[in-house]
């Protein structure tokens, strides 16, 4: 099964991204991941990335597409990815379907997790990240069972550079301005589905659950 995740920023898509990926068992791609690992590990690509990530601005497409494309290519996508922060552009949508087509593949699902405006600040403002494993949390939503640490590795929680309020209101306006007309473009393909994020993350699961479980 081939799925993207869309949504605004704290939507709940890498939160949503792992319960599905276990229960589905393919694997997550998160560009944004592939992005901070490369930024930890000050490599070229992660030098040229942060300069827009810190900004909440998006990494080049030419950049982005290189890099899906790769991965793309690793034996554990042959049955199946779960894509999540990609495409958010329509070029990169494009982009997508052509490699897709060039492997006589297509996308099955591209889900989209809807949160109102009201929420994003509070939920993106609370997130605390694992610099380690990448687990996701949230201070009142989501919190770790033992304050700051991570549930699965211990590490130290950290707050993600780009989470401040004023980077998640610039990152809105990216999300408005070029990630959203993707809405309509995968309306159009006939494969958007759509669940309420505002509801609590298992009942979000359950939604995506049934959705996903159809298409198998
Ligand atoms: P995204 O990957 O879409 O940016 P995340 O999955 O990282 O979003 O979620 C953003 C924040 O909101 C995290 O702190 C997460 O714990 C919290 N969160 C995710 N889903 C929900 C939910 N259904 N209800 C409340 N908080 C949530
Ligand atoms: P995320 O972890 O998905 O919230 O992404 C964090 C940041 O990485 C975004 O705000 C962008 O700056 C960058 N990024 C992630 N995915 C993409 C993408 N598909 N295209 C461009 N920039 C991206």
């Amino acid at each position: 099964m081939r799925v993207i995740l869309l949504g605004p920023p704290g939507a709940g898509k890498g939160t949503q991204a792992k319960l599905i990926s276990e229960k589905f068992n393919i694997p997550h791609i998160s560009t944004g991941d592939i992005f901070r690992s490369n930024i930890k590990g000050k490599t070229p690509l992660g030098i040229k990335a942060k300069s827009y990530i810190d900004k909440g601005q998006l990494v080049p497409d030419e950049v982005t597409i290189g890099i899906v494309e790769d991965r793309l290519q690793k034996d554990d996508c042959k049955n199946g990815f779960l894509l999540d922060g990609f495409p958010r552009t329509v070029a990169q949508a494009e982009a997508l379907d052509n490699i897709q087509e060039k492997s006589g593949k297509k996308i099955d699902v591209s889900l989209l997790i809807t949160v109102p405006e009201q929420f994003i600040l509070e939920r993106m403002t609370g997130r605390r990240v694992c610099p380690s494993c990448g687990g996701s949390y949230h201070v009142k939503f989501n919190p770790p069972k033992v304050e700051g640490k991570c549930d699965i590795c211990g590490a130290e929680l950290i707050q993600r550079k780009d989470d401040t309020e004023d980077t998640v209101k610039k990152r809105l306006t990216v999300y408005n301005d070029q990630t959203s007309p993707l809405i309509s473009y995968y309306k159009n393909n006939g494969i958007l589905s759509e669940v309420d994020g505002t509801d609590a993350i298992d009942k979000v699961f359950g939604s995506i659950s049934n959705i996903l479980g159809a298409q198998e």
